[in-house]
């Protein structure tokens, strides 16, 4: 099963080399998808090794190794010229054991290549062919790893060279310092394999994936990717997001997958970027796309918030007695229209039902007399004024906090069972590194940090309703 050696060529790459997750899974996976790969970072941090290594993993795979400088010539990349070709005439190339003849090769410093030498080298790297002198040759060609300190300089050659690369990593030096002690210290063998790929399996993953569907939610996020990427001025060919799609589809058959799941989208992290400084905006917007849809909380948390606002809206302080305005003859129940009426009418006075003594409201002293408070005259009276909710608008209330519990409660249900879903699809995901499984799960449980927001304001709106607060002056 291709899977399954995927899984162990990955696991012992890993065991190798360290803090390389995103390279080994992007190597392995430019292999069974025959792209080409590009290392951007200083020289010594393992990248010819890995590249060799990722040879190894190919049965009777072929090698071909070169440091490039500027004065590098066809000759050391395609093969020498063959003299007895020469005498009779005709200019071909000995190739054998050069570039045209490797599975798969590792071309250092690559961006130094002179003119002499890029256009057969993108012939090969687009077409997988090479023109020895009249003849056409197939090559073999996997996957070309190539690497450079350095992004090229602007020059339209370089550029279409540079575009080649679909998977482009930019290769630091380990962090860890227990991971730097082991590489430091250790003595890095030849890398031998338990399992290998063969040539056979790895040919025509292409064309054996090329009829597996992708799901709807994963080109809604290609379209929005697109829009937002031109938005920004970032342009992406169609060449290219063809050639993402078609890696998708290789990533997915190889886990025996029955179509492309959102899980890939992280994919295009190592694909999209032409700058470094991208990197971090650009895992953030996948991030979103990746993790968007689903249980959908936002109209819930509407709902609650508005009910919780018409809660507070509501409340009132319930006067304990009924209170007269003598002049407008008005009759108040409650605090708010008098405290309404008081600021309006500033001059008004009030009695209690049955007396004839006269009262001012506490927070509005403008009146020209000196009259006692009436909050104070309750409050003596044992019956002070209590924020409080009309007895039928409190049940109405604890109605729909019931009812939103049970919603909630369903919610949790839907969002527990997405969450376990998520999480096994991350954990067969093996294109993916632990950092990507670990922020993917970060992000989606900013939906679980919104249910638990949710259950505590529901709590407090609860609260609000049945509690009763003292008015005082
Ligand atoms: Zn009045």
């Amino acid at each position: 099963m291709m899977r399954d050696k995927l899984i162990t060529l990955r696991d012992e790459l890993n065991a190798k080399f360290k803090e390389r997750e995103d390279e080994i899974a992007g190597s392995l996976l430019a292999l069974i998808s025959g792209e080409h790969v590009l290392f951007i970072g200083p020289p010594g941090t393992a990248k010819s090794m890995l590249a060799k290594d990722m040879c190894s993993c190919i049965d009777e795979g072929t090698f071909f190794y070169y440091l490039l400088t500027r004065f590098t010539t066809p000759d050391e990349i395609f093969g020498p010229l063959s003299l007895s070709s020469l005498q009779s005439d005709i200019f071909s190339r000995k190739v054998e054991g050069y570039l045209p003849t490797a599975h798969v090769s590792f071309l250092d410093e690559i961006f130094k290549s002179n003119s002499s030498i890029l256009n057969s080298l993108l012939t090969i790297l687009n077409e997988r062919k090479y023109h020895n002198g009249s003849a056409i040759l197939d090559v073999p060609l996997i996957t070309v790893f190539g690497a450079s300190n350095e992004l090229p300089e602007e020059n339209e050659s370089l550029e279409a060279l540079y575009d080649r690369f679909l998977f482009r990593y930019f290769v630091e030096y380990v962090q860890d310092e227990s991971n730097f002690v082991d590489i430091v210290t250790s003595n890095p063998e030849e890398f031998k394999p338990s399992v290998r790929l063969t040539i056979d399996e790895l040919c025509c993953m292409k064309e054996r994936s090329a009829d597996l569907p992708i799901d709807e939610e994963v080109i809604e996020a290609l379209v929005a990717l697109r829009r937002e990427f031109r938005n920004t001025g970032v342009i992406v060919s169609d060449r290219r997001w063809k050639k993402i799609a078609q890696v998708l589809r290789v990533a997915s058959y190889a886990l025996e997958r029955k179509s492309v799941d959102r899980t890939m989208l992280m994919l295009l992290q190592h694909m999209m970027w032409k700058r470094p400084e991208e990197l971090p905006t650009l895992r953030k917007l996948l991030l979103d796309v990746a993790i968007s849809g689903g249980v959908d909380l936002e109209r819930s948390e509407k709902d609650l918030r508005d009910l919780h606002a018409s809660t507070v809206l509501i409340k009132d302080y319930v006067l304990p007695q009924p209170v007269t305005c003598p002049m407008c003859e008005r009759v108040f129940h409650k605090w708010k229209e008098m405290k309404e009426h008081a600021s309006r009418n500033p001059d008004h006075y009030y009695v209690l039902p049955g007396s004839e003594e006269q009262y001012q409201l506490s927070s509005v002293r403008t009146s020209p007399r000196h009259l006692p408070n009436l909050i104070d005259k309750f409050a003596s009276m044992g019956k002070p004024v209590k924020l409080t909710m009309p007895a039928d608008q409190k049940d109405l209330y604890l109605n729909e906090t019931d009812e939103f519990e049970e919603t909630l409660k369903l919610l949790e249900k839907d969002l527990q069972a997405e969450r376990a879903a998520l999480v096994k699809r991350l954990d067969e995901n093996i294109w993916l590194s632990t950092k990507d499984r670990e922020d993917m799960l970060y992000h989606y449980d900013a939906k679980t940090r919104s249910m638990s927001n949710m259950k505590r304001l529901l709590q407090e709106t609860r609260e609000l309703i049945v509690s009763e607060e003292l008015q005082s002056t």
